[in-house]
């Protein structure tokens, strides 16, 4: 007897659109039904017709330093995510595994989600000591950042050469945001110098190219290492040109976007200022274009929120100096929504969004044993939408010290009516249905 059955629902996976039913047992999918098939007798039904259903999503890039691991994981439950993978940055002189064990800890007593991290590392020799150990904990994605010297968390080529050699020797995988940091501190500074710190001035002092010269750094690091490099946050055409010349030739690298460069560009940050400040910059329509068809064709490999929230007044902390407003954007929420009507549309296939959004993801980061698909045996993590249902979601009233994301005022479709967590159903009827203290860290595993 099964837990859970899901019947008439329209199935999406990575492989395609199907009718039939789907089978729960325990925290398991059990088994999948073609429509018409008879089905095996069952503790609890849900009636899915009308509606889609599909794996929950997988976030790879979010940050929890506006709102905490537990209050993060219950805006993102709302929009379908099932697994976030966190950025976990402490401060140099603390070990990482002790800084990741304080977010563990915090992830299993706080978040409604099942999690798993990305550690970031400093440029620091004794970092590079730490990668075997954290690796064998199920810690095999490692974070460098090429910009923000300023804020020390820039790292020297000499270091991310040495940094991709020990992951590669783990089996992991490098996660780089790829702006050419000593450039885009010289033209920040010149700007400011010459007292241009309108929001227009910001996207200029972190230029395409900027991106670009990074890809090609990385690129080279993975090429010279065997180390695969994942590029968070790919913002623009040169820097997608970048990562295809290097696979062209065999380089080992993959690329992520993320919702504000599909959805908006520079006008947005013109027209609302501080709010719309990420790094990289919102770029141009051309630009998002050709991430969304790069997205469409499989050039970019994955899409995540880079979730990094602030509130209102922090965001508007800068006054009219865009220099001086903090980078990021409240993205997690809104991550699944505004793909999913950016796919209706545009008439992508929903089988792109699943692809990029549970099966990527899993699979890059060592957790597809468990996530990212709907087949027997793994999770049965599961979300259940309502595509004709647009919605304008108030962001504001459910995350009232957060700075709307300006993707958040359109009607959006896609919201899920029930969000299902190893087999428990986590949201429903506008609710957060499951409890803190459910959560489970999963490791990364390498073959
Ligand atoms: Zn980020």
């Amino acid at each position: 007897m099964l837990d859970l059955l899901i019947t008439n629902a329209m199935i999406v996976d990575g492989q395609g659109t199907m009718p039939g039913a789907i089978g729960v047992s325990g925290s398991r999918i059990a088994s999948r039904h073609a429509e018409g098939e008879p089905l095996p007798a069952a503790r609890a039904t849900i009636d899915a017709a009308g509606r889609m259903v599909l794996p929950g999503v997988v976030d790879p890039h979010v940050h929890f330093y506006g709102e905490g691991i537990g209050e993060y994981s219950r805006l993102a439950v709302r929009g379908g995510v099932t697994t976030f993978i966190g950025m976990i940055r402490g401060a140099p002189e603390i070990p990482l595994a002790t800084v990741v064990e304080e977010h563990r800890v915090a992830g299993v007593n706080e978040a409604v989600t099942d999690f798993s991290f990305h550690v970031v590392l400093y440029d620091r020799p004794e970092s590079i000591a730490q990668i075997p150990a954290l690796a064998a904990q199920g810690y095999t994605s490692f974070k460098m950042f090429m910009a923000y010297k300023r804020r020390g968390m820039m790292v020297r080529d000499e270091f991310l050469f040495d940094a991709m050699e020990a992951i590669r020797k783990v089996g992991g995988i490098a996660l780089i945001h790829a702006e050419h940091g000593e450039l885009v501190d010289y033209m920040e500074q010149a700007a400011v110098a010459a007292g241009q710190t309108a929001p227009e001035c910001y996207e200029p002092t972190r230029p395409a190219e900027a991106e670009a010269a990074a890809i090609e750094i990385v690129a080279l690091a993975a090429q010279a290492t065997g180390c695969p490099a994942y590029i968070v946050h790919l913002s623009s055409n040169q820097g997608l040109a970048a990562v295809e010349r290097a696979r062209r030739r065999g380089v080992p690298i993959w690329a992520e976007t993320c919702p504000q460069y599909l959805l908006l560009d520079n006008d947005t940050l013109r027209e609302v200022g501080a709010p719309a400040k990420v790094a990289p910059p919102l770029r141009t329509s051309a630009d998002r274009r050709s991430l969304g068809t790069a997205l469409l064709t499989g050039a970019v490999n994955t899409v995540g929120s880079d979730h990094a929230s602030f509130s209102a007044e922090a965001k508007a902390g800068g006054g009219g100096n865009i220099f001086a407003a903090p980078f990021g954007m409240s993205g997690a929420p809104t991550l699944w929504p505004s793909m999913f009507t950016w796919a209706l549309d545009n008439g992508i296939p929903l089988t792109v969004l699943v692809r990029a959004m549970s099966e990527a993801p899993a699979r890059l980061f060592g957790l597809s044993h468990r996530k990212g698909s709907l087949s027997p045996g793994a999770d049965a993590d599961i979300i259940i939408v309502d595509p004709a249902l647009r919605q304008t979601v108030d962001v504001k009233s459910i995350a009232p010290a957060v700075c709307p994301n300006p993707v958040a005022d359109r009607a959006l479709a896609g919201w899920p009516d029930i969000t299902i967590s190893r087999g428990e159903v986590v949201w429903h009827d506008g609710r957060v249905t499951g409890m803190p203290g459910r959560a489970q860290l999963i490791t990364q595993q390498r073959t």
